[in-house]
């Protein structure tokens, strides 16, 4: 027999990254990461900045870099409506280590009017894009889409 699966859907706010049938997921809550299998009990959950690893019926790994949103636990069905997300290809690195910098001299830069958590989330998006970038072995180069 198969290993049990469930529905997944993935979406941005404007677009849907992922519709199908996966065995797991571990997603990056707010309070850190947490895995969900199939049969998993109905719930509610904020989510942080991070890697959302999905393995499909196959067996096989995918990787999303996400930020911020909720993840809902459903009977045969989760949900993530995410404020960004980016499948690994989608995801460009140089953009990516562009903004890491950025978020990091604004946060060394000692400025009065610095919105520290603004430049920590920045930062945090960031990092996320670029640790699912290098997870998919996309990091050497440079890939849009
Ligand atoms: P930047 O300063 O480079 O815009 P950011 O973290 O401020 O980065 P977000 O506000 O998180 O950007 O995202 C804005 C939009 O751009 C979203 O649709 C997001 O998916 C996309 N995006 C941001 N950075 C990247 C990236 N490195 N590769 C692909 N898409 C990205």
């Amino acid at each position: 027999m198969p290993p049990p699966a469930f529905d997944l859907t993935v979406l941005a706010p404007d677009h849907s990254l992922l519709e199908g049938r996966v065995r797991s997921l571990v997603a990056p809550g707010a309070d850190g990461y947490f895995g969900v299998l199939a049969r998993h009990a109905p719930m509610v959950a904020q989510l942080g900045a991070g890697a959302l690893t999905v393995t499909g019926e196959d067996g096989a790994e995918e990787y999303f870099a996400i930020s911020q949103g909720f993840l809902e636990v459903e009977p045969d069905e989760v949900t993530i409506l995410a404020d960004t997300a980016e499948a690994a290809a989608g995801i460009d690195v140089e953009r990516a280590r562009a903004a890491e910098g950025r978020a990091r001299q604004r946060m060394r830069s000692r400025d009065r009017d610095l919105d520290v958590a603004r430049a920590e989330a920045a930062l945090q998006r960031a990092l996320a894009r670029l640790q699912v970038a290098e997870r998919s072995g996309a990091a050497g180069g440079r890939t849009t889409g």
